[in-house]
């Protein structure tokens, strides 16, 4: 049996053709939103009755992931199908996949999903990565505590433990400095599968997305340069010249060859640390290392919604309806304010009336009901004539959300 047929550019106002995205999250929510714009109908399968996508979905089938029925009714009104969360379990891909066209596939996600593959993969890409060490056994942790007595310095020491799954947002890590703190930490995380990756000196951080087609056709965003707070995404800022343009090139390539390394069709972003070479744990690695892949739009490419011709989003339903992809331009400065639940005065809402009365700034709302600290729960992307003039209104908006200056 060949694979399914992949939709070949139709438009949904003329034969309805359905999209189908796994989970009901705010990325589900986007990618639903400019599917629609284009014409086409959706479909979104998430459990939670309130969830961001399924509330605005033509087609919400609330059933669990593994549902085998459910998965089948997805497939029987989708013509494609995608995903927007990276824990979707690859079985349930796999299924979608014996009878419609699924992008990315189950086994680029099972990568991402695994901090130990992901490494491997980007090793095998000749990407470098932070040096690091798989710790899924007794034995494995008793050979890195070995050898970081025995070597005169720290080899991956100090460094942080991470879960290989599971983890966003900074969750599932702990932050080690000694071996018998490496040994507290893997008991305190259960002992499950993990990743021991050497602290390195960030100067700062920055991402790239890649939106590749069937055809291997690949086009990418302006490099995003990153501010996290906390584990989780805060800022992001992108104009002419946020990045030096010889790294900007080396993380594009990068990003180019993880993509096509797993011959992956849809929207990815890779994560990059660019560190602080003057620091001695930074010798040898050159200067830029890959972090991290999501096999899915991004919020740190958020500001292409109302900064570039054609947002991330766009991209996701171009690759997975089998449109052409042409390369995205960005036609202002933007910068990208993360509203997570903090900002939301106790059993209120923040002044949107004073944010909105600035230029230039476009406020994105999840749709979620209750804002807890951490959350997700909207973006504000403020955009400009200059870079100058994006700064000084999203300073301002960020002093009145109670947000602190970057
Ligand atoms: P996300 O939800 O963004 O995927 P995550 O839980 O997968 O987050 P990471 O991306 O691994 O977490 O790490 C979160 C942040 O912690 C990074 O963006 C970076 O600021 C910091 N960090 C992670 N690994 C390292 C490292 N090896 N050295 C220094 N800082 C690090
Ligand atoms: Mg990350």
């Amino acid at each position: 049996m060949g694979a399914p047929a992949r939709p070949t550019g139709g438009l949904g106002s003329s034969n309805e053709m359905t999209l189908g995205v796994m989970g009901g999250g705010q990325l589900g929510r986007m990618f639903a939103h400019a599917a629609q714009q284009m014409g086409f109908f959706t479909a979104v399968l998430d459990p939670d009755a309130t969830s961001p996508a399924g509330r605005i979905s033509h087609h919400h089938v609330q059933t669990a992931y593994t549902d085998a029925d459910g998965l089948a009714r997805l497939a029987s009104v989708s013509a494609a199908i995608t995903t927007e969360f990276e824990n979707v379990p690859a079985q349930a891909l796999n299924q979608l996949a014996r009878t419609r066209p699924v992008s990315p596939s189950g086994a680029a996600v099972a990568i991402a999903q695994d901090r130990a593959a992901e490494k491997a993969h980007f090793v095998r890409c000749g990407v470098p990565c932070a040096p690091y060490a798989v710790i899924q056994t007794a034995e494995q942790l008793a050979a890195v505590v070995d050898a970081e007595a025995s070597a005169a310095q720290g080899l991956l020491l100090p460094g942080i433990l991470k879960t290989a799954r599971m983890g966003y947002d900074g969750k599932g890590q702990v932050r080690v400095t000694t071996p018998a703190e490496l040994v507290a930490a893997w008991a305190a995380l259960k002992q499950v599968p993990c990743v021991l990756e050497k602290m390195l000196p960030l100067q700062w951080e920055c991402s790239v997305i890649v939106a590749r087609g069937a055809d291997g056709t690949c086009v990418n965003l302006p490099v995003q340069r990153n501010l996290h707070r906390d584990g989780i995404l805060a800022v992001t800022e992108v104009y002419e010249g946020n990045v030096p343009q010889a790294l900007a090139q080396r993380a594009v390539a990068a990003a180019t060859s993880i993509a096509q390394g797993v011959d992956y069709v849809g929207v990815l972003c890779v994560e990059f640390f660019v560190l602080d070479e003057s620091h001695p744990a930074a010798a040898g690695l050159g200067g830029l290392v890959v972090n991290e892949m999501a096999p899915r739009p991004h919020n740190s490419g958020h500001y292409s919604m109302d900064a570039c011709d054609v947002s991330q989003f766009h991209l996701q339903v171009r690759t997975l309806a089998g449109l052409p992809l042409v390369q995205p331009r960005q036609h202002s400065p933007a910068i990208m304010l993360n509203l997570l639940g903090e900002v939301w005065p106790e059993g209120g809402v923040p002044d949107w009336a004073a944010v909105l009365a600035l230029p230039g700034t476009h406020l994105h709302l999840y749709g979620k009901l209750d804002a807890k600290k951490g959350r997700k729960m909207g973006h504000l992307n403020i955009t400009g004539a200059t870079i100058e003039q994006v700064r000084a209104t999203a300073l301002e908006a960020a002093r009145i959300l109670g947000i602190a200056a970057f």
